[in-house]
């Protein structure tokens, strides 16, 4: 039978909530990466019950980092085991930061570092945890929290079916910056991490450690006239930081899937990632999903440099933080001849990418989900049915071809 190798981005609003098919296309295993804010949780529910009853068993829930636009559609989801159950779950919550970090010895990671029982339920209050019950978590790093040692290969796990990921993103450091604001937040509120019922009750927390602090974004005019490849300045926020990325593998594509890393991580990563068996000066991508929806904060030209790609994918209605950056699609269709910039959304943040004179200019090609929308009703009512990137072609899959 056919195999696949598909990455749906879903209409995540101004989030990320990613879908990851591979395998046998009559039978393929299932990935989530993140689930949106709650705002788009009936796309995601919508776009599970649309699957068959028996291929709701995924391989893996992947929680990049705690930001509301990534986590919130995870937390309803995790409460619907009927829509999807999740072998495995990658996430960095309060039980596995909250401890003293330890780097892994060797390329495996210690083990007896899964939070004690008592951390658990004390923890499952907090908004910005997540239920844990009596699921697998980090299972595949032994419980640990998930993060890149300092030296060595950088971890790789295959999943049951043939699919490889290799982590890029957070590091160590990370993970402590991120206990620091969590700590710094639960003091400002006084709350103790234990009080779970004062915790829950905080909603508005995560505000005091997000960092989102408002930059002056050049417009596309702005862009346009200039010569230089600006980009910047670089996204300081802790939480986005502490992403987790990954390259994902399989039958020889590769995609990365960047969550809201920042540059520096990522590049230093490749830079490992490159330096392996492979010998590659630079990394070649079938795909890149872009960190933190297109923010000219999360990429520079060291990251451009590092790699070959020819395929964008931004997720993001614009909505909040008018992502994405004008700055940064520029640097990507200046560095880049013939970039495909893939978008989830037609926006106005979006839309002047499909300018042709722009396209002329630049070279690149845009699609947006009504481009990979061939059931030609031509009703085009500002919704999105969000777009599937084949990985093994490279290009858009037909809406009435999914699986
Ligand atoms: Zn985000």
């Amino acid at each position: 039978m056919a195999d696949i190798f598909r990455l749906e981005l879903l209409p995540a609003l101004h989030g990320d909530c990613l879908l990851l098919s591979y395998g046998d296309a009559d039978h393929p295993h299932r990935v989530l990466i993140d689930g949106g804010p709650i705002g788009a949780y009936p796309a995601l529910s919508r776009r599970l019950q649309a699957l068959p009853a028996d291929e709701r068993a995924f391989e893996l829930l992947v929680i990049t980092h705690v930001d509301a636009d990534h986590i919130e559609g995870c937390l309803k989801l995790l409460n619907h085991p009927e829509l999807a159950t999740f072998k495995d779950i990658w996430f960095n919550g309060w039980p596995h930061v909250g401890q003293p970090l330890t780097e892994p010895v060797g390329t495996d990671y210690a083990l007896g570092a899964s939070p004690p029982p008592g951390q658990r339920s004390a923890m499952q209050g907090m908004e910005i945890s997540v239920r844990i019950d009596d699921r697998s978590w980090n299972a595949a790093f032994r419980g640990a929290p998930v993060f890149v040692p300092a030296a060595g290969p950088l971890p790789v796990r295959e999943l049951p079916g043939g699919l490889r990921l290799t982590l890029l993103s957070p590091r160590k450091v990370d993970l402590e910056k991120l206990r620091s604001a969590y700590l710094k937040a639960l003091e400002a509120a006084q709350i103790a991490p234990e009080d779970e019922v004062a915790l829950s009750k905080r909603l508005d927390m995560k505000a005091a450690f997000r960092g989102v602090t408002a930059r002056l974004r050049p417009g596309l005019e702005q862009i346009l006239d200039s010569a230089a490849l600006a980009t910047g300045p670089m996204d300081k926020a802790v939480a986005n930081g502490s992403s987790i990325a990954l390259v994902a593998e399989y039958q020889g594509r590769r995609v990365a899937l960047l969550g809201d890393a920042h540059a520096p991580t990522l590049t230093a990563s490749l830079a490992r990632f490159a330096s392996g068996s492979r010998k590659e000066p630079r990394v070649r991508f079938d795909a890149i999903k872009l960190a933190h929806h297109g923010s000219a904060g999360n990429l520079d030209e060291p990251l451009l440099d590092r790699v070959d790609c020819d395929t964008w994918l931004i997720s993001t209605n614009g909505q909040l933080f008018s992502h994405p950056d004008a700055a940064a699609l520029h640097a990507i269709v200046r560095r880049k001849p013939g970039a495909r910039l893939v978008f989830n959304y037609r926006s106005e943040f979006t839309a002047p990418w499909d300018d042709p004179q722009l396209r002329e200019a630049h070279g690149h090609t845009a699609l947006y989900p009504d481009d990979a929308d061939s059931d030609g009703d031509g009703i085009s009512d500002g919704a999105s049915d969000g777009v599937v990137m084949d990985l093994l072609t490279g290009v858009p899959v037909r809406r009435e071809t999914r699986v």
